[in-house]
């Protein structure tokens, strides 16, 4: 039976899949009612290092056994994810509270990831010739090793799509991965990681810890050869500074305070209708989701009317269908943090168009889509990530000051601009300081693009996941150069001053006809 509260006895079978040779546990508090979901068992320091222990001995089979069968193995689980979805649909709501559409879209986004890095791997990561030092004397090839152990840490927003963005481009590597969830997620992670192990990933391969992040999340940079981190920028920094004491490498997706600037030639209605959306979606629980918004001074009017008429008449509540627009904040911790941002705004003279409060009888973490206008700097939500539903609008007088007052943030992760003209949003897409420009979008257009880079510039991250990029991360290059024997190179001064003119007259040739 699906479309409700996973189960208890379900989610207690599942989380059997932890890492875990203790019997301590989280309880785990279901953010729609904020009665108990699950008793959570938590891994200790050995279990970490256990896991990463026999993950070493499964990726030694993994890696040989090819990038064929792990297409096999990868397409088939990518058909169980889609098989169960309705039950990870149900996972990631009860986890998060978010809405069946926004639970829809992590499944989407997670079966996507799978097929991409099933059919691409091979093709990225096939060994290659590449131009030699010296043409016809030497030959060189390039080719590719899988890290080993890749460390996974996850947030828990996007449990699902955000573990799978990660953990299958480290898989159809070769890799093994170690992966530390975050306790709020985990139930989603092993729903979806059962679709993986069904279709053949053996079990030590994908191994799944759970604990205190600077506790277990340490553990698991610690066993790891590369990690690949999705938090806080606050968390992010320690995580870089673990991985450079053991000189492993790191990506790093991390916070942002996105904007989105509305130009003076849209259609206020229509423009307002997909702004919502950009800021509200997952309650704004989205490390893409916008909370600034600049608009120009002619349209400004008429679409902030547009926009908060809209905003108010936003379904919120606790369904398992599709019958809401938007669900609940995720933790007491992200209420409390949400409410400590408007009333700091509020205090300091922001004016409340929409919102502005919780629903305690919708649930206990539940607050309402809110929208601020009068926003200054000396304002808690004016430069820092909300990380909920709260946007501010600002009135400029010109694209040029949308742009400097977009890029002025020490973030710089996503950005949106809308525009009648996708040729002027394209223009100025090009000045924006971040790892991704939507145009006349929120998100969902780079996003879902998983052919397509996706990172932060500033402090918004380090490295990038999708694309080539993704697979890249998981990787040594290797580079096998072999001399011909055609010619050989200079070893003593005579034969140096015998060649060195003849290989000046080549460096020159090589420039005249335009050669790399
Ligand atoms: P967080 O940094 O508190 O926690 C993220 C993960 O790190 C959790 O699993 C946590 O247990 C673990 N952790 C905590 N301390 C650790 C440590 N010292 N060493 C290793 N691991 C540790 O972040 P959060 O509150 O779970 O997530 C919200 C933040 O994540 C927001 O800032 C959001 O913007 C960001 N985020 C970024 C992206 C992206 O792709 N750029 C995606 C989602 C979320």
């Amino acid at each position: 039976m699906h479309g409700m509260t996973l189960d208890r006895s379900l989610a207690e079978e599942l989380t059997r899949a932890i890492s875990t040779s203790g019997t301590d546990t989280a309880t785990i508090i279901a953010p729609f009612t904020g009665e108990i979901l699950h008793e959570l068992p938590l891994s200790k320091i050995a279990d970490v290092e256990d896991a990463a222990a026999a993950a070493r001995v499964a990726q030694s089979a993994w890696r040989a056994a090819g990038f064929e069968h792990r297409r096999r193995v990868l397409l088939r689980a990518h058909d169980l994810l889609l098989e169960s979805r309705e039950l990870l649909m149900d996972a990631v709501q009860s986890e998060t509270g978010k809405t069946r559409g926004q639970a829809f879209e992590e499944v989407f986004q997670g079966a996507q990831a799978t097929r991409y890095y099933a059919v691409s791997a091979e093709r990225v990561l096939a060994s290659h010739r590449r131009r030699a030092g010296i043409p016809l004397v030497m030959q060189t090839r390039v080719s590719f090793k899988p890290k080993g152990i890749v460390g996974v840490i996850t947030p828990w927003n996007f449990p699902l799509s955000l573990s799978l963005m990660d953990v299958v481009p480290a898989l159809a590597a070769g890799n093994a991965v170690v992966q530390k969830a975050d306790n709020q997620g985990a139930l989603s992670i092993l729903a979806s990681r059962k679709a993986f192990i069904d279709a053949g990933v053996p079990a030590a391969l994908w191994a799944v810890v759970a604990g205190d992040g600077s506790e277990i999340g340490t553990a698991v940079i610690d066993c790891a050869d590369y990690v690949c981190f999705t938090g806080s920028t606050a968390t992010g920094t320690k995580v870089a500074e673990r991985a450079a004491s053991r000189l492993i490498g790191a990506s790093l997706e991390l916070g942002g305070k996105n904007p989105l600037i509305v130009l003076d030639d849209v259609d206020p209605a229509e423009a307002a209708a997909n702004a919502v959306y950009a800021c509200f979606s997952s309650m704004g629980q989205l490390c893409v989701s916008i909370e600034r918004i600049y608009v120009q001074r002619a349209v400004a009017a008429q679409f902030t009317d547009e926009f908060v008429a809209r905003v108010k008449a936003l379904k919120q509540g606790a369904a398992f269908d599709y019958s809401t627009d938007v669900g609940s904040l995720t933790s007491p911790a992200q209420l409390e943090r949400v409410q400590a941002h408007v009333s700091d705004a509020v205090a300091k003279g922001a004016r409340v168009l929409a919102g502005g409060v919780a629903r305690p009888e919708l649930g206990p973490m539940f607050f309402e889509p809110t929208v601020l206008a009068d926003v200054t700097d000396d304002m808690e939500c004016a430069a820092n990530e909300t990380f909920g539903p709260v946007v501010a609008i600002h009135i400029v007088d010109s694209a040029d000051e949308a742009i400097v007052r977009a890029n002025d943030s020490e973030f710089g992760l996503n950005s949106s601009i809308f525009s009648g003209s996708r040729a002027r949003a394209r223009r100025l897409a090009d000045r924006i300081d971040a790892g991704s420009v939507n145009i006349n979008e929120g998100y969902r257009g780079s996003f879902s693009s998983i052919d397509a880079p996706m990172g932060g510039m500033k402090k918004s991250g380090l490295g990038r996941r999708n694309g080539r990029e993704g697979i890249l991360r998981f990787v040594e290059s290797r580079t096998v150069s072999e001399a011909t024997g055609l010619v050989t190179l200079p070893r003593s001064g005579a034969e140096f001053a015998a060649l060195t003119g003849t290989m000046l007259v080549v460096l020159v040739a090589l420039k005249a006809i335009g050669r790399r």
